[in-house]
Parts: structure tokens; sequence; C-alpha cells
């Protein structure tokens, strides 16, 4: 209902409501949740004129008024109420070619029956938030959202020019069941690109694509040769450097091992305390709680494999605390492998086919200290975006995670991947690599259950 009083405020009230060159409110219809502007139209002379018939090549002269038509167009949302805006468009009949078309008018997109600053709304809220409740806000389906930020993703890749990095990031990680390419410039901690394989063809040919690939001088990366082979193949100045994270980690597979193979002679009781504590056992020494270590004192008097375990991934940390150089480093690997007591031997012996099949990758952080920490920190990002909004394709969670932080909005690129649950990147780290810690525990431990759900599975309260 278009109130009198409205219409009477018009003048001013309506042009304040709109704010749109060229478009003028005439009325305001103001529900609990929505506005319907019914607007006024009038170009001037030079943009009336601009375009003629977009059929023919006959000029805006060229042509006859044939009426108008009531059209309606979706507009932003004003104070958390849904925007129509209906205008009475003007229709021309070309002498030319005796078709007839609408009035050209800016700011309106025909397309999507919506105002152009409505689909620029729209792509600024969609890349960091889910789909459904940007479609809910403006009034849309979700199929529109999905839609519009289609158009955003295509015009945002034809206009991205990336710098190839100093320090380049290979990692992998599972969306939507399958293993993607996660690259990024480790120096910079900027995301590269996010590729929809890992497998040594796709990786190739882009990284092959790069520009000055001798500004290439490190690839980091897990212990997967295939990876291997490429950097050397297409960087041949790049240092390859084995993610430290992918090392030390070991060390807490390693005491899982030895964990699950202590619980085989325990009783049901002991069994589930061992279950209940054992996040603990992949913590440091020192960031243990009074609690947890007194925990820890108790196993040990009846678990003593388990205890030795754990002094011996800690011991295997600190070769990564402590060492100065790579000689240093590979010295203290020596004497920790020379040390690993007999009886728990076989839970550490992957890490040290691992050194030995990578040793000089390994040992090269201790020269130069680049990690995948940041491509890690970024698999953490995508899983949780991924989680947030079930079902978004491949491009969609790419598009989420690389354009996010390039729109100069005040949101930084890792809240924007997340919505608002992170603000402080080294936070953010820190809780990834224990929540991923976590997840892959539970996942082992659960999966059983988690198949029958079919869901995946829950993280711990330290979800990012
Ligand atoms: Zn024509």
């Amino acid at each position: 209902m278009v109130s009198g009083a409205a219409t009477q405020r018009g003048a001013l009230t309506s042009m304040d409501i709109l704010n749109l060159p060229y478009f003028r409110a005439g009325g305001v219809a103001e529900t609990k949740d929505s506005f319907s502007i019914k607007a006024v139209v009038a170009l001037p002379n030079e943009i009336a004129q601009v375009s003629g018939c977009p059929f023919c090549s006959s000029t805006a002269e060229e042509r006859v008024r044939f009426g108008s038509k009531a059209q309606s167009f979706v507009d932003a949302p004003i104070r958390g109420k849904h925007v129509t805006v209906t205008i009475d468009r003007q229709r021309y009949r070309c002498k030319g070619c005796s078709r007839t078309y609408s009035q050209y008018l800016p700011h309106l997109n025909d397309k999507r029956s919506m105002t152009e600053r409505c689909i620029e709304y729209i792509c600024g809220q969609a890349i960091r938030r889910p789909f459904s409740q940007v479609a809910e806000e403006v009034g849309v389906s979700e199929g529109t959202v999905r839609g519009i930020f289609g158009d955003y993703i295509v015009k945002m890749d034809s206009e991205r020019s990336v710098e190839t990095p100093e320090w380049l990031g290979i990692d992998e990680l599972k969306l939507a069941n399958h293993l993607r390419c996660v690259l990024s410039n480790v120096k910079d901690r900027k995301a590269v690109d996010l590729l929809p394989t890992r497998d040594h063809r796709t990786v190739g040919s882009y990284l092959s694509r790069m520009a000055d690939r001798d500004r290439v001088q490190v690839v980091t990366m897990d212990m997967w040769k295939p990876y291997k082979d490429l950097a050397a193949n297409i960087f041949p100045n790049a240092q390859v450097i084995v993610d430290k994270f992918h090392i030390v980690r070991m060390g807490n597979f390693a005491v899982d091992q030895v964990r699950k193979d202590c619980r085989t002679g325990l009783t049901g009781k002991d069994r589930r305390k061992l279950m209940h504590g054992r996040f603990q056992l992949f913590r440091r020494a020192n960031e243990l709680t009074d609690r947890e270590r007194l925990t820890m004192e108790l196993w040990s008097a009846f678990l003593p494999d388990l205890r030795a375990a754990y002094e011996c991934k800690e011991s295997f940390y600190r070769i990564w605390d402590d060492s100065r150089d790579s000689v240093d480093a590979y010295t203290l690997y020596a004497e920790w492998e020379a040390n690993i007591p007999d009886q728990i031997e076989y839970a550490f012996r992957p890490i040290k086919t691992a050194v030995s099949n990578w040793h000089k990758e390994i040992f090269a952080y201790f020269t130069i200290p680049a990690t995948n920490a940041y491509t890690e920190c970024l698999n953490g990002i995508i899983r949780v975006s991924n989680r947030l909004g079930r079902g978004y394709s491949f491009d969609v969670i790419r598009a989420k995670v690389l354009y996010a932080g390039e729109r100069g909005d005040d949101v930084s690129f890792f809240e924007a991947a997340v919505g608002d649950q992170v603000t402080n990147p080294q936070e953010l780290h820190k809780s990834y690599v224990w929540t991923q810690e976590v997840t892959r525990f539970m996942e082992s431990t659960s999966k059983a259950q988690n198949r029958k759900q079919g869901r995946q599975p829950k993280n711990s309260n330290h979800q990012l």
C-alpha cells in the first residue's frame, strides 16, 4: 500500500531512499519486511540517445515510441528489508527492422532483473557467507545467487594475474571426495591457486604455464615424489624443502601407533581412559596442563611403552626446535635415531624411511626455513569453508578462497573465507595444526560410525 504521507513527502524522502542517478522514487510502500518503490526515470538526452536498435544498426533517431511496460527490479536490501523497484519502461519500434525493444537504462541488469548495485552487493556477501543466507536477505532464490556468483567467478578469473612466487608451496587436500592441489605463495602468504586435481599432469601443466619460472627459489611440499619430479623439471633453480609439519607430525603418528597397540592388552575401563586422553599425546610437553601431565604420569606407571613413545616423539620434535643449521640437525637426528628404544622402534620406522629417502629435502629446512604453514592453514580454511556451505562446487570454493581478500573490503582473507569465526591468523594456524591432528584421529577411530551416518566427523571443541 502506498501511503499518502509517503507520497507527499515523496520529493525528498524518495530521492533519499533510491539514491540512484536518473531514477526518482514516485512512491514507496513499506511492509514488515519489504520496500516497494515506484520509480520514475528521467534520462538526459546524451544517455537516452546512446543506444539504438539492439537487432540492427539503426540509431536512436530511427525509432518511434511504442507504448510502455511495467518492469520490476530487485534492489539491494534497505535496513534489512527486501527492495523492489518498479518502473514504467518505454518501448520503441525500430524503423529499420520493425522490431520492438525496451529503452536503455543505466544501473539495471536485464538478465537478472536486478539493479547493478544489487548484483555487486550479492557478490560481496556471497564470497564470505553461505549462498542461502544471502538469498534470504536479498529476497531471491539460492539459484540466483549461485548464478550471479558464477558470473563473478568468470569475470574475476579473466582479470586475475598471479605473480610467480619466490617460495612456492604445493600441498593437497581432500575436497568433495577428491584430492585437490593447493598452491601458495609461502613467503608473501598468499593463495596462488587451487587446482581441481593433484595429478602429475594437471599440476605440471599449471606450473609450466607460470611466468618467470626462474623466480622460484624454494618449493615446499610433503613427501610425494611426483611433486618433487615436477619441481626439478619446471623450477631448475629451486631448492625443494619438505614441509616441516609433514615430517614432525610423523612423530605423532608413531605415538598413536603405540597407543593403539597398548590398548589391546587393556580392560574396557582402561581402554576408555586411554581413548579419552589420546589427544594430549600429540601435544608438546610444554603445552600440557598440570592435570594432563598428571594423567600422563599415571599412564606411564602401567604403559611404559607409551611413555617411551611420547618421550621419543618429543625428542624428535626437539631436533626442529634446537638445531642451528642442517649439519647440527643431522647430527641430532642421527643421535635420535640411534637411541630409539627397541620395543617401540617399529612405530618410528616410517620416519627413518622418510629421512633416508628425503634426506636432502628434509634438512634443507635448516638452511632456508620455509614451511608450508601457510598452505596448511589455507587447507584448514578451505575445509571449514566447505563445511559451512555444504554442496558448493569446486569452482565456488576456489573463488571464495582466492577472491575474498581482493575485494578491498575491511575483511581479511582469513575472516572472509570462514565467516566471522576466525580473526587471528597465528591463532588460526595453531588451532589448525591441533584440529588437524584431532580430525585425523577422529576419522580413524570412528570411520564406521560416520559411514553409517553418512557425514563428516565432527571436530573437537577446538573447532576453528
Ligand atoms: Zn532495428
